[in-house]
């Protein structure tokens, strides 16, 4: 009943076009005189963006067929880059809560632009050097937070807000309270790890894939150490057998009183 009602909230949605993984249609052989005509792409409507919930968010409300990966910190230049060809190639969308303190995220604006235009991919506050937010005094904390909008803002032409993870996950109501102030009111944990902050094997992640890439989930993984390059296509694999549909928090969440873009 919940995949009939989230069906059929397709039909009140406006329409949002999204390109399914593995949809492209082969190109017609052309006599040399005739003109090319464009395939139309195939427009496949999200549910309906339903309000945030309230509270701290560690899972995708409802029942459904979402998946919502995030992916944190960002150490690595070389992931960061293999995550951007992916979900190019592929169309996979997934959130980046990004650390600015990162060369990666100026490295490789280029070809993350594109996608965070497009999409594809959203970007989010993970504080500017990832310290552990409840050791912090409140202005303190607003300077991690507004240092790194700032930084996605200059860097991407968006906001981050208002989507913040605490590094670690460690925060409390305080913590919330001096996010807030600068517009980050949405703290986001997460609902199973692919547990590769530090460095696992690629056997080690796919088998965390396999256990939290699950329909309504918020999983956490992170662009810091290169095993999970050689797991991204079974990522997407998993997706397709489960039947998942890959989304960011934008795809979601309707968000009032939006900061504008610069
Ligand atoms: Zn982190």
């Amino acid at each position: 009943m919940g995949v009939m009602s989230a069906l059929a909230a397709c039909t009140t949605a406006p329409a949002r076009q999204a390109t399914p993984p593995g949809s492209a249609t082969p190109t017609p052989t052309l006599t040399p005189t005739s003109t090319p005509t464009p395939t139309p792409t195939p427009v496949v409507a999200l549910p309906a963006r339903i309000a945030l919930p309230g509270g701290t968010l560690t899972g995708l409300p409802g029942e459904g067929n979402l998946l919502a990966l995030t992916v944190d910190d960002g150490a690595d230049s070389e992931v960061v880059a293999g995550y951007a060809e992916f979900m190019q190639r592929t169309g996979f969308r997934a959130t980046f809560f990004l650390n600015g303190i990162y060369d990666s995220w100026t490295e490789q604006a280029g070809v993350l632009r594109p996608l965070v235009e497009s999409g594809v991919a959203q970007l989010a506050n993970h504080t500017f050097s990832h310290p552990d937010l409840t050791e912090l005094t409140d202005s303190e904390v607003v300077e991690e937070l507004q240092s790194n909008e700032n930084f996605i803002r200059t860097t991407y032409g968006v906001s981050g807000a208002p989507y913040f993870r605490p590094p670690f996950g460690y925060h409390d109501d305080r913590v919330d309270a001096a996010a807030a102030s600068v517009g980050y009111t949405q703290p986001v944990l997460w609902y199973g790890s692919l547990s590769d902050s530090g460095l696992i094997t690629a056997d080690q992640l796919r088998g965390f894939a396999d256990q939290y890439l699950l329909a309504q989930h918020i999983v956490i993984g992170h662009a810091n150490f290169p095993p999970v390059l050689e797991c991204l296509d079974y990522i997407q694999q998993l997706v397709v057998s489960r039947a998942l549909r890959t989304v960011t928090l934008d795809d979601v969440f309707e968000v009032e009183n939006r900061p504008q873009r610069p």
